[in-house]
């Protein structure tokens, strides 16, 4: 099978590795047809979030058709087009039970995440040991665990493009608007016009907000986002203090909700060690301490960009004289993925606005350098095996 595998430090690089064989009777093997780049991936590609072990398969945005299955799966059968879950649950666990498949049990031991957080994830597809040895889906075959919990079965009507990110990021802008509680009349401000921050505002609006003011830094983006997502609203963060520019945009009285759609890979400073005590220049809590800065009183934050470890100085103190209430979270897809596929075909949801860029899967090297770079008005990119 040829795949993208992480080489080094912002290299990637594409090799050939033997082809996936199903192992448990509840596997599948996907024959894959579209395969996506995540910001996630570049949390390994610059190497915040370190410890993913060289030639270690990438990716974890992908779907395909069926080639094979175990024998105890009853839902999935070889033909079937399927998208895969970025994370694994066995559906059988406490936090499978609980619809928390990002936290099954079952799918991934690993060890540093039990040091560092007291228990472990789910298993993640491409991202090495850091979460299971689970090889990803950058790749022409793919390996899925409990396939009838983690595959979900699209019709043939819609296009790869149109379904492609029921996988990760349409879940994940839902969640971030699950946790922060949208609901109608809301006015919401995200932070990071990335692909999960557009898809995020598509989702608010959807959900009956009534502002959403959407923050970055790459003018291009937000341009991008102010034509895809009508309603929205955009600061750039170069230009103007976000404090200062969001009461003037929103008045004294928002944004109700935050919804944080960065993450780590800004912080410049992370120590390339899970260790404690790290007192660091530039602190990557800084988006969240805007936030919590930002945030009326009362109001709710939802954080969906992906931090792993420790980050000091947190603004505690306003975070509580406030009231506020913060919720995070790894996504649970398979929770939401049923009705956001039935949006998507009454064509309420359209997710495949922010896909820029399609490259051969042979091209991911370049592909991973433009979403990095964010240049040519790359938004997201979709590799093809
Ligand atoms: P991305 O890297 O394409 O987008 C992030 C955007 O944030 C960029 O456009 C960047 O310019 C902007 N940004 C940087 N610093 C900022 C700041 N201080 N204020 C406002 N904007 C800032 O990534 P993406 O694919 O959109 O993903 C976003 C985040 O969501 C990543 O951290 C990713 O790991 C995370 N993620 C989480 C889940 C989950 O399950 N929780 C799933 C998918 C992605
Ligand atoms: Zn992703």
């Amino acid at each position: 099978s040829r795949v993208i595998s992480r080489n080094s430090y912002v290299h990637t690089q594409v090799i050939d590795v033997p082809k996936p064989k199903i192992t448990n009777p509840g596997d599948a093997i996907i024959k894959v047809t579209s395969s996506a780049i995540c910001g996630s991936d570049l949390h390994l590609y610059l190497n915040v979030i370190p410890g993913m072990e060289k030639n270690a398969v990438m990716g974890h945005e992908f779907m395909g058709i069926v080639e094979s299955v175990g024998s105890d799966v009853k839902n999935i059968k070889p033909g079937d087009r399927v998208v895969s879950s970025f994370e694994m649950g066995c559906g059988q666990c406490f936090y499978c039970k609980r619809q928390i498949y990002s936290g099954c049990d079952c799918t991934n031991f690993s060890e540093v995440e039990t040091k560092l957080y007291g228990h472990h994830t789910a298993g993640f597809h491409g991202y090495g040991t850091l979460t299971g040895g689970h090889p990803g889906g950058q790749a022409q075959f793919a390996h899925v665990l409990f396939a009838d919990v983690n595959l979900l079965k699209v019709p043939s009507h819609l296009s790869d493009s149109k379904v492609l990110l029921l996988s990760d990021i349409l879940p994940t802008a839902w969640h971030a608007n699950e946790l922060g509680g949208v609901g109608k009349g809301d006015r919401v401000a995200i932070w990071g016009a990335g692909p999960v921050g557009i898809l995020a505002a598509h989702c608010a609006f959807f959900r009956g907000a009534e502002r959403v003011v959407i923050i970055d830094e790459v003018a291009d983006r937000l341009r991008f986002a102010k034509e895809k997502v009508p309603k929205v609203e955009t600061l750039n963060f170069k230009e103007k203090k976000v404090p200062e520019a969001l009461k003037e945009m929103m008045g004294p009285y928002a944004p109700d909700v935050s919804i944080e759609a960065v993450g780590i890979h800004y912080c410049k400073s992370w120590v390339h060690k899970f260790e404690m005590a790290t007192m660091l220049e530039t602190d990557p809590s800084e988006t969240l301490n805007e936030i919590i800065f930002c945030t009326r009183k009362g109001g709710r934050i939802g954080v969906v960009g992906a931090y792993a470890g420790f980050t000091n100085h947190y603004n505690i103190g306003a975070f509580m004289e406030k009231g506020l209430t913060m919720a995070a979270g790894q996504t649970p897809v398979q929770k939401y993925w049923k009705d956001l596929l039935r949006w998507i075909e009454e064509g309420k949801l359209t997710p495949d606005m922010v896909i820029t860029h399609e490259l051969p899967l042979s091209k991911g090297p370049e592909a991973y350098k433009t979403f990095n770079d964010k240049t040519g008005g790359c938004v997201k990119v979709v590799l093809k095996p």
